[in-house]
């Protein structure tokens, strides 16, 4: 029964839909994948809800990247809606771009004031530069630092508190960087050169990635429920299984978490539907300096749907993840110590030369959709490199 496959695949995410769809596509291989929830689409699944609107059941998800392999790969399935995404921190009732930008001090601070700040910035740092807050905090200039304190108190560290439960200095310093300070008055919320939604949808798009007779797929199924491991062979479903495997899940759950949970934040989502048009001017506002939410995201102004009587909003409210049945593990907290406990398990996993870790929970990592798109593909190319040398 195992050898009616080539290849089983944990997890229906991005990571496990793109590397299927890469060997059954170029190889010819047959792939199961196994996902545990009873839908397709990992983090990025998307369905109406019962007003007819497109919402993210995780929290919302708007594609970008830089790499055009990744954005002509992705393209074959979808059409893609051009969007830019736009956040505005909610100061008490004040609203300003975040990134903060130039935009974002002239509505800060009185003219005069915001035009010497901005004449230092341009001739500190020039004309369109990106800067972590941590560079602009470690300025002497006595202006600069009162900037830099600002946007410390206004924009990061009650925003980084509710998310991650400590504040900006305690949390890896790449977390951080992903939101810049932005010398310039490019108010969109990513730089990237391609960026936009999926027109119909995640669900859609990957209705077309799987879309392949080589690839099966069983949902509502825990596939560490299937395998076994003795000393130095994979079992699956009781039988050795000798084909290749790709593991998307998370790492110490495999192992039935024998040397400890893994920490990772994790996430409530709370869905309002409200008797208006539209709740707020973006798609994002981030609650920086109150509330106990992070943001509040709109999905209309992500998905573009012209339903004029209602909208949905989503708010996050972030937690410790306990490891709880209905819970789930959003993003891993990067430190030395995770790390170190990580790489016991992935020691594990080394004697398997068939078993393949990809993805965000597998390799433990803070990866936006591109990089998993990225790396699946790049996973792909070695099995299929690594199995013709060894022809
Ligand atoms: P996942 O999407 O988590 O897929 C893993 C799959 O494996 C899941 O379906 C899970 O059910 C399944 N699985 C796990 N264990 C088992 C098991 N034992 N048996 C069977 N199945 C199993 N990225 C962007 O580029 N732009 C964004 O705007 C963006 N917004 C985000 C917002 C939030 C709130 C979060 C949490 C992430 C966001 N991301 C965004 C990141 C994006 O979600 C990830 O890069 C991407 O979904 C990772 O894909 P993956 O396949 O690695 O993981
Ligand atoms: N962040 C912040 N204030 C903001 C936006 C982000 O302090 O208004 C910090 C916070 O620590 C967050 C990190 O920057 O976890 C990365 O933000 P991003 O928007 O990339 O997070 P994601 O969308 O992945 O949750």
């Amino acid at each position: 029964m195992n050898n009616a496959y080539d290849c089983l695949v944990v997890g229906c995410g991005l990571a496990g839909a793109v590397i299927s769809r890469e060997l059954a596509e170029r190889e010819g291989k047959k792939v199961l994948i196994i996902e545990k929830r009873s839908h397709i689409g990992g983090n990025t699944y998307d369905f109406f809800n019962e007003d007819g609107i497109l919402v993210h059941k995780y929290g919302p998800h708007i594609f970008h990247t830089n790499n055009k392999r990744v954005y002509d790969y992705i393209s074959r399935f979808t059409e893609w809606r051009d969007y830019s995404h736009e956040v505005l921190a909610n100061l008490h009732g004040k609203l300003i771009p975040v990134p903060f930008n130039l935009n974002s001090l002239n509505m800060t601070f009185n003219t005069e004031k915001a035009e010497m700040l901005k004449k230092k910035l341009v001739s500190v740092y020039g004309m369109g530069t990106r800067l972590t807050i941590a560079q602009l905090r470690s300025e002497t200039d006595p202006d600069l630092q009162e900037l830099a304190d600002f946007v410390y108190n206004n924009v990061f560290l009650y925003y980084t508190q509710k998310q991650w439960g400590v504040t900006p200095e305690n949390i890896d310093p790449s977390v951080i960087a992903r939101v810049p300070v932005l010398i310039s008055q490019d108010n969109r919320y990513f730089q990237d050169e391609y960026q936009g939604m999926p027109s119909d949808g995640y669900t859609s798009l990957f209705e077309k990635l799987l879309d392949n007779p080589n690839i099966h797929l069983r949902v509502n199924t825990d596939a560490n429920e299937l395998f076994e491991i003795n000393e130095n062979n994979m079992f699956f479903e009781g039988k050795p299984f000798n084909g290749t495997i790709i593991y998307t899940g998370a790492l110490d759950e495999f192992f039935n978490c024998k040397f400890g949970r893994l920490p990772y934040r994790t996430l409530d989502f709370l869905f309002e539907t409200h008797d208006m048009t539209w709740y707020q001017p973006k798609g994002t506002v981030n609650y920086t300096v109150d509330e106990p939410f992070t943001r509040i995201t709109e999905f209309k102004h992500l998905t573009g749907q012209n339903i004029c009587e209602k909208t949905t909003i989503m708010k996050e409210y972030p937690k410790a993840y306990a490891g709880t049945e209905d819970e789930i593990p959003y993003y891993a907290i990067l430190n030395e110590e995770n790390l170190g406990l990580y790489k016991k398990y992935e020691q594990l996993t080394e004697k398997f030369s068939n078993f393949y870790l990809l993805g965000r929970l597998a390799e433990y990592k803070y990866y936006n959709m591109d990089a998993i798109i990225e790396r699946a593909l790049i996973l792909a190319d070695k099995i299929i490199y690594d199995e013709k040398g060894n022809d």
